[in-house]
């Protein structure tokens, strides 16, 4: 028997075959991996992960892959960090960063859905890939098609940070940048995949691509001595991420590989972009979409596939979701990088942001554990942070120089 039964519609649950299709031909509802856990509750064990490539692979069990991987073979297990300092100025006793600023091969964690989900493109028989992008998706769709020798069009806002323009065109795919918004661009992009006989890894692999991101749960429980943490903070830009961490903590829940989850899941959104933050508050389960205007562009999706869902998973585990200001995103990544080394990108700064206001509200108690998801690299995003980072003190090239200079800076 295999452990994939086939998709499902998440509304209806009508059944479909494992193919590269999204959305329920009959109510619209978006298309989910549907797994045969007796299969794999034989074939799973703590055991057998630990002695797995240290990699997303050793999770290969519960990802929607039938052979063996083929594409980013060195993607995730990233960093799990103990955060004592930041910890100590937010009053929090056990602080940790999931820190996905350093995945590999790109920076971020879209390296890890995109892993998913072109070795899932290979096994359906795609030699082209592509995507919808606010940035990160389109780098490592790039970086890793050029590796895995697949076609490649990547589509993004005109309008994105140079350096993640750059570091889709190092790669040489084919770049495209949309005079729009994301949201223009993800438009164009589901009507040009009914055109073309393209992987779109989020739209047409979608299903396959967003398992991905229950590694970051997995990674995080193993990490805990096999435990889900009492809280995480998660940015939001579709809302994939936050509804895929809470199902990989209950898929190892439900397979006995750690004790009941109790987690409370947290949403971040930047005020200039927080449709799913607005609908949260105001108790609406219904997303007003919104024309996005905020320097955290990686987080910059006005009409979020999943903030329906997202939402829920708040509200069911008594999570809260909360939006910040840009001044706050930038304050959160110098706060995360002067007290725990770790330079993180506008979308992090948001995450961060967002922790500590939580923090600052009582939500945490002391000693409960907290994760927060540091999800891009800030060299990415240099321009958004470089008005706030000062400037080297330049001397001439003498001790006196030097002495003056350390004299007059007070040091
Ligand atoms: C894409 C992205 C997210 C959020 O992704 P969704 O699954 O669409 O909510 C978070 N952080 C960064 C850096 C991203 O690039």
């Amino acid at each position: 028997m295999d452990k994939i039964k086939g998709l499902f519609c998440k509304e209806c649950k009508k059944p479909y075959p494992a193919e590269a299709i999204h959305v329920c031909e009959f109510c619209f509802g978006p298309l989910e991996v549907a797994y045969n856990y007796e299969v794999i509750q034989k074939n799973i064990s703590k055991e057998k992960i630990m002695q797995g490539p240290l990699s997303l692979w050793r999770y290969a069990d519960l990802l929607p892959v039938e052979s063996q991987p083929t594409v980013g073979l060195n993607t995730g297990f990233t960093p799990f960090v103990h955060a004592k300092n930041l910890g100590k100025q937010l009053g929090l006793d056990y602080l940790y960063l999931k820190n996905d600023s350093v995945n590999a091969p790109t920076l971020s964690f879209k390296d890890r859905v995109v892993a998913v989900a072109l070795t899932r493109a290979r096994e359906l028989g795609f030699d082209t890939v592509a995507c919808a992008s606010t940035g990160n998706l389109a780098n490592s769709v790039s970086a890793n098609a050029a590796e895995a020798n697949f076609k490649c069009f990547v589509f993004i806002p005109a309008d994105l940070e140079a350096g993640k323009i750059l570091g889709n065109l190092v790669y040489k795919p084919n770049v495209v940048a949309v005079e729009g918004t994301y949201d223009d661009v993800n438009r164009l992009c589901s009507e040009i995949a009914g055109e073309y006989p393209w992987a779109f890894v989020n739209i047409n692999v979608r299903p396959y691509y967003s398992e991905g991101s229950k590694t970051l749960a997995f990674e995080t429980a193993e990490a805990l001595g096999w435990q889900a943490p009492d809280h995480v903070v998660v940015p939001i830009a579709s809302g994939s991420l936050l509804t895929k961490i809470y199902k990989g903590f209950h898929e190892f829940e439900r397979l006995n590989l750690i004790p009941s989850v109790t987690t409370q899941i947290h949403g971040a959104q930047a005020e200039g972009c927080s449709p799913v933050a607005t609908a949260f508050k105001k108790k609406k389960d219904f997303i007003q979409p919104v024309k996005p205007d905020t320097i955290a562009k990686s987080l910059a999706i006005g009409n979020p596939a999943d903030g329906f869902y997202a939402i829920k998973i708040a509200q069911e585990t008594g999570g809260l979701i909360e939006s910040v200001s840009d001044t706050e995103i930038i304050e959160g990544i110098k706060l995360l990088a002067e007290n725990e080394g770790i330079f993180t990108e506008t979308a992090g700064g948001v995450t961060i942001a967002v922790l500590k206001k939580l923090a600052n509200q009582g939500v945490f108690q002391k000693n409960k554990s907290v994760v927060a998801y540091i999800t891009g690299n800030g060299l990415k995003t240099q321009e958004a942070i470089a008005p706030a980072v000062g400037a080297p003190w330049h001397i001439q090239p003498n001790l006196k120089s030097f002495q003056n200079t350390l004299q007059k800076e007070g040091k």
